[in-house]
């Protein structure tokens, strides 16, 4: 019997008031896949995110995690369940130090010295700057430091959106490289991007969206044409 999604949205609808803006999503994320959910500005990825996180509650259709439907669960529900995002900003604490950053993402029981010890593994910098103001840092570096604290809840699923806002290509390769390798151990990558080039080299699966709709869902290479045409601009 085939595994259920890690997480699914089937004809999902969400509206802000009394405006649409999902108009019926249907989206998978298989277990340790990386899913690159692409388009325009307003077409709808953003709030796709928040209703798979629940920041925001369907007006129709599903959200599944695991099979199960999960309509109406709340952030914390989410969280605990293994859904973990970095919202768009990156949701560091710009007023606290690095270590003040990792210690309070986690809840109660975690081993906050190991939690440092995986973040600064990962990002040797978040070592060296680890008794600095998170909003003293370079945009990369507070990027990395959103990466570690979503990281420390151990999620399943990780919602990322725009990773590469604001950053330097290079930076930006570098943050999706530490997204492939966590992958490559069991975690499963939700990515909105606006930028489809820096995130199909490590996608599975392409999603591209407009004005609240999938049009077309594919392997990189097969969306990769309807991009040029419709939204890269040629
Ligand atoms: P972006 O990259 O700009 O976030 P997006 O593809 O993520 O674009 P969404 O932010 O999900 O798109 O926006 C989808 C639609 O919902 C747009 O028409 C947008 O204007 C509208 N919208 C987004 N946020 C709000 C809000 N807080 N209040 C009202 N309308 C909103």
């Amino acid at each position: 019997e085939a595994q259920a999604p890690l997480l699914e949205l089937v004809g999902a609808r969400a509206a802000y008031g009394a405006i649409p803006a999902l108009h019926g999503v249907d989206l998978t994320v298989p277990a340790g896949s990386v899913v690159a959910l692409l388009g325009p500005n307003g077409g709808g990825k953003s709030t796709t995110l928040k209703v798979c996180a629940g920041l925001m509650p369907l007006t129709g259709g599903e959200l599944r995690l695991a099979g199960r439907r999960v309509n109406g669960l709340s952030a914390q529900d989410a969280a605990r369940l293994g859904v973990c995002s970095i919202p768009e900003g990156r949701g560091v604490f710009p007023n606290l130090t690095v270590r003040e950053n990792l210690w309070i993402t986690t809840g109660t029981g975690v081993d906050l010295k190991k939690i440092e010890e995986i973040a600064y593994a990962r990002f040797p910098i978040l070592g060296n700057r680890r008794d600095q103001l998170a909003g003293s840092m370079s945009g990369g570096e507070q990027q990395m430091l959103a990466l570690s604290r979503a990281l420390a809840t151990d999620p399943a699923v990780l919602l990322l959106d725009e990773l590469s806002m604001g950053l330097a290509p290079m930076i930006v390769s570098q943050m999706y490289e530490t997204v492939a390798e966590l992958v490559a151990g069991g975690l499963s990558v939700l990515v909105a991007e606006q930028f489809a080039r820096v995130v199909l080299p490590i996608a599975d699966i392409a999603a591209l969206m407009l004005h609240g709709r999938i049009v077309a869902t594919g392997r990189p290479d097969e969306i990769e044409g309807r991009l040029s045409s419709e939204y890269l601009g040629g």
